[in-house]
């Protein structure tokens, strides 16, 4: 612990936290949303949800339980590929960690709630329009069985927060919000890196032993390599988790370093989005001029970050371990596309494997690409055609995914050899496959025009379609009339296409 008390912004030597005080928030406060889910399955609270006082005071930071101490992390990080020293929580607070029912451990922290000693340059709070796009994206990327951080509530404040318009350079005053998220770790490669980079030696092994014996149980303690079965795990994890933002279109938006955590799950959510027409140079954030976090640049990006990882680790190796932790690093393409793989011949049905499997799939990606085809709704309609409609080429007009895929040349080429692939799976029915299918290819995703939406009604205070969104997308793979009545099926509007998302929230 940081021996300074106080939120005051600074460089912050030889420790792991700082104590930070949460800011109130300027009421009146307003709950906008709130997961049952995590409230009744994580913290096994059975409470109801009200608008007291009490309650949006303490999901804010205004309040705080008895014997609570808050701290913000202190960490660093490689952003856009180039070390930035210290970054640390600017604008987050770990509340603490409660242990539940079924004896997993949760950190429970505010984000939006105020400076920190890593405030750097900024005001320590985060906006509604970033606070709703959060909220939902962790809860639904849960849904999609995605590992990932979670979000408890969200409170809505007057507190004005100056926020720059990127596409015109101009300041606008929106609003304050809270979002009081979950994990169950919210260590990052950048809380090894900082420790690495400025030689804290021994605090990088302590905190490394203690996330090992917190977070990696399996690891024995006196395991003389267990430094490199963690970073195998990690690497392997990491992996599984690329190859699974892909198989949902996901681009994160900003993985840089301090946005990588190290039990791999999803966290740290900005300018993040799903890909709709399938292009794997689609780039979710405005501001990344370059294309660096592009979806299809992603998994070297991981890369790049587990490399990072073994940099901090350098000073607690062995040379022979060192070597180990390499050779580690050399099989994670290998892992990723094993991984890729396995995910996109479930998304087509598949049974077995065969040694065309690969080509089956580059090759639809590539019609997809051309056709610029959706790609949740190309697999989600895949998951809902017939054999004999494909065998026939009486694709239904609704299916306006597999439409657009059917214009290229080349479409019945891939369908005749999916269709021979499907005829060797012996006793396999369209509905057995679709059953399979439609349980890993979404009908729902959060589309940025669906959280614009939701957003632009927020900022109203009407929170009724960020209920709705929430409500959709807690079962993505189930068809429901409320979301067909919404459109959340069909094909983007088309201001869509204007919409933009930058790191600004
Ligand atoms: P991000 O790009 O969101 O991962 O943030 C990078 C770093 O900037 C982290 O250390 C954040 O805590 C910090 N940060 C982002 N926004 C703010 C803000 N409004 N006030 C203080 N720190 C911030
Ligand atoms: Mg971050
Ligand atoms: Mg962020």
């Amino acid at each position: 612990l940081d021996e300074i008390d106080g939120n005051f912004v600074r460089t912050v030597k030889r420790c792991i936290f700082s104590k930070s005080q949460p800011t109130k928030l300027l009421g009146p406060l307003t709950l906008a949303a709130v997961s049952r889910d995590v409230l009744e399955h994580i913290l096994d609270l059975h409470l109801s949800v009200t608008q007291s006082e009490d309650f949006v005071h303490y999901m804010s930071g205004g309040k705080l339980l008895p014997g609570s101490v808050p701290l913000a992390h202190r960490y660093g990080g490689h952003q856009f590929g180039y070390w930035a020293g210290q970054l640390g929580d600017g604008r987050a607070h770990l509340l603490g960690a409660y242990v539940n029912k079924k004896g997993e451990r949760w950190e429970l922290q505010l984000k939006g709630s105020g400076k920190t000693p890593y405030s750097r340059s900024g005001d320590g709070r985060a906006v509604i329009r970033s606070s709703v796009r959060e909220f939902l994206c962790s809860e639904a990327m849960h849904f999609l069985g995605i590992p990932t951080s979670r979000a408890l509530s969200l409170i809505v404040s007057e507190e004005p927060v100056w926020r720059d318009q990127f596409y015109n350079g101009n300041m606008k005053k929106e609003r304050g919000a809270v979002v009081l998220r979950l994990a169950e770790s919210w260590f990052r490669i950048g809380s090894l890196e900082i420790l690495a980079k400025t030689g804290e030696e021994d605090l990088l092994r302590q905190l490394l032993d203690f996330i090992i014996e917190e977070h990696f149980a399996f690891i024995r303690t006196d395991d003389p390599n267990k430094y490199v079965v963690f970073f195998s795990v990690v690497v392997n994890e990491t992996a599984h988790l690329l190859a699974q933002w892909m198989s949902v279109g996901f681009a994160h938006g900003v993985c840089n370093t301090d946005n990588f955590s190290l039990l791999s799950v999803t966290i740290d959510y900005g300018p993040f989005g799903f890909m709709e027409s399938y292009n794997p140079n689609f780039v979710p954030n405005m501001s990344d001029d370059e294309g660096r976090y592009s979806i299809g640049a992603q998994a070297n990006v991981g890369l790049f970050n587990l490399e990072k990882l073994f940099e901090a680790l350098i000073p607690l190796l062995t040379s022979d371990q060192l070597h180990r932790a390499q050779q580690v690093l050399k099989h994670y393409p290998q892992i990723y596309h094993r991984r890729f793989h396995d995910l996109f011949k479930a998304k087509l049905g598949l049974l077995g494997d065969e040694k065309n499997d690969s080509y089956l799939i580059a090759f639809l990606l590539k019609l997809m690409e051309d056709t610029g085809s959706d790609f949740t709704m190309t697999f989600r309609q895949l998951s809902e055609v017939s054999v004999m409609q494909l065998q026939k080429g009486t694709i239904p007009q609704a299916m306006w995914a597999l439409q657009d895929l059917a214009s290229h040349v080349f479409f019945s080429d891939w369908v005749n050899l999916y269709l021979l692939r499907l005829r060797r799976q012996m006793g396999d029915s369209d509905e057995d496959r679709w059953s399979r299918m439609r349980k890993v290819n979404p009908r729902y995703i959060l589309r940025n025009w669906m959280a614009e939406s939701a957003i632009r009604k927020a900022e109203k205070n009407d929170f009724s379609e960020v209920e709705l969104l929430q409500q959709i997308l807690t079962h993505p793979f189930k068809e429901q009339d409320v979301a067909e009545k919404a459109g959340y099926a069909n094909r983007p509007p088309p201001w869509a296409a204007q919409l933009m998302v930058s790191c600004s929230s």
